[in-house]
């Protein structure tokens, strides 16, 4: 464990990202305002600066130096450790610097490597130009919740209950998601809908009639004629079938994904997907059958016992199917899941034989590896960098990455990722966000994650959206 005493808290949360971000697996503690065994700092004042953002900043540069040194690491991102990095780029090409400013500032404030600057340079430039129409200060996004899943996989970290055990529940959750539509009908009116999206657990859990339903209720009550984006995320193939299809296409569903995660069915069968390779290949298949011609999909970096190579042959297995659009993840395991229990006791096994284990520096090594087998795939099949986020526990201290054709791009990604747009979101477990204008204030307000309690207490559900929204 590393300790580390701080004299005051502004800036612990900072502070402790950035050892993280060094020392990934070890146990880190920022300790607030006991400073009694620090004799030269006891008793003095910190001066900040007027802007604290100087002073933070000016603090995280010289703690990234410091451990830099120590450590013998350059971080890819240097001592940024916030989940925007583009926001920033975003934000400096607004306040009019060009790219070459931009690139100095980036270096020299933050230490983020010349090819982490280019792909947010791209990426911002590229934002900016696909949300040139977005209305964000009259404009909303609304995204709709369905956290059935065909069975759990071992990594997930969302709201996903199986839907045999639930499918009797489903047409009273529908109900409440109606009823949660009634009050968006109600308050969002002159409003303008930019984009749709039902996400989860699996849309394509529920039945094509169930699916047929819902879609309707959304276009009886709410102003579409604007929509540029109607996302149905279909994830799981074995959730697919030509029916469900056939009510998306029918429904004006305009960009679906089919993921594989991993093109190889020892590792979908090791993270629990319950589903293979082939079935993967066959849902794509019909999609493109029933003229889906926005096909996105994900893959997930640094799963269990996966390298470059791996990802090169997923990438070239993808690459027979060529998608529209490809997300790819850095895998964040999170503590306390099945999968990362399953990785402890490997982990135990290994040792008990004696068996060396990757290291951190080559596991930052092999997921360098990875990132780049995975852009350059992403490269060849016409598919360009469009957003990215970073996330905590990350694999390797990277990110996650969307990459898309010309026109493909999914819109709500954007939005969500950037925050510069209110997102009305329906459903358990799911977060609403009020946006006030581009780069301003930000206020949530969230739906309860259990399915029996959300819709228990829809009535107050739709009373904390009334609340955010007066
Ligand atoms: S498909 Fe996605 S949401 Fe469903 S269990 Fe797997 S990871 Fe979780």
């Amino acid at each position: 464990m590393i300790k580390i005493i701080i004299s005051e808290d502004k800036f612990a949360y900072d502070i402790h990202s950035l050892f993280k971000a060094f020392f990934p697996k070890e146990e880190i503690k920022v300790i607030p305002g006991d400073t009694n065994f620090i004799e030269d700092s006891a008793g003095e004042d910190i001066v900040y600066n007027i802007d604290v953002n100087v002073t933070k900043n000016e603090l995280k540069r010289n703690i990234y130096k410091l451990l830099s040194k120590e450590t013998g690491k350059e971080l890819p991102w240097g001592n940024l450790t916030g989940i925007r990095p583009t926001r920033i780029v975003m934000n400096l090409l607004d306040e009019g610097m060009t790219d070459d400013e931009i690139r100095t500032y980036m270096k020299e404030t933050y230490f983020v490597s010349d090819e982490k600057i280019e792909l947010s340079l791209l990426i911002a430039h590229r934002e900016k130009e696909i949300l040139s129409d977005i209305d964000y200060e009259n404009g909303y996004s609304l995204y709709i919740g369905i956290p059935f899943c065909p069975t759990r996989c071992l990594y997930c970290s969302f709201t996903a209950y199986p839907i045999g055990a639930y499918a009797n529940i489903v047409d009273d959750y529908l109900t409440c998601l109606e009823k949660e539509i009634d009050y968006v009908s109600e308050n969002f009116k002159g409003k303008t809908l930019d984009t749709i999206y039902i996400g989860g657990g699996t849309p394509t859990t529920l039945e094509p009639h169930q699916l047929k339903r819902l879609l309707s209720y959304v276009y009886d009550k709410l102003d579409v004629s604007k929509v540029k984006e109607l996302t149905v995320e279909s994830g799981r193939p074995d959730s697919i079938t030509r029916e469900k299809l056939k009510v998306m296409k029918e429904m004006g569903v305009t960009r679906i994904s089919v993921n594989p995660q991993s093109m190889k069915d020892e590792t979908l069968e090791l993270i629990g997907r319950r589903h293979t390779v082939k079935e993967l290949v066959d849902a794509f298949n019909l999609a493109r059958e029933e003229g889906f011609d926005n096909i996105n999909m994900d893959i997930i970096l640094g799963l269990p016992g996966e390298d470059e190579r791996d990802v090169a042959y997923t990438m070239s297995e993808i690459k027979k199917l060529d998608p529209d659009d490809l997300t790819v993840h850095s895998l964040a395991i999170k503590r306390g899941s099945k999968l990362a229990e399953i990785l402890m006791e490997r982990k135990a096994d290994a040792e008990k034989k004696g068996n060396i284990l990757h290291g951190e520096e080559d596991e930052a090594v092999i997921m360098a590896g990875m990132m780049k087998e995975a852009s350059e795939g992403a490269k060849q099949m016409g598919l360009l960098p469009y957003y990215l986020y970073r996330q905590k526990n990350i694999s390797g201290n990277y990110e996650n990455t969307g990459y898309a054709r010309k026109g493909k791009a999914g819109i709500y990604n954007i939005l969500i990722n950037e925050e510069v747009q209110s997102i009305v979101a329906l459903g358990a477990g799911t977060v609403t966000k009020r946006v006030y204008g581009f780069g301003g204030l930000i206020e949530r307000c969230d739906n309860v994650k259990d399915i029996k309690l959300y819709m228990e207490q829809i009535d107050e559900m739709i009373e904390r959206k009334k609340k955010l929204f007066s």
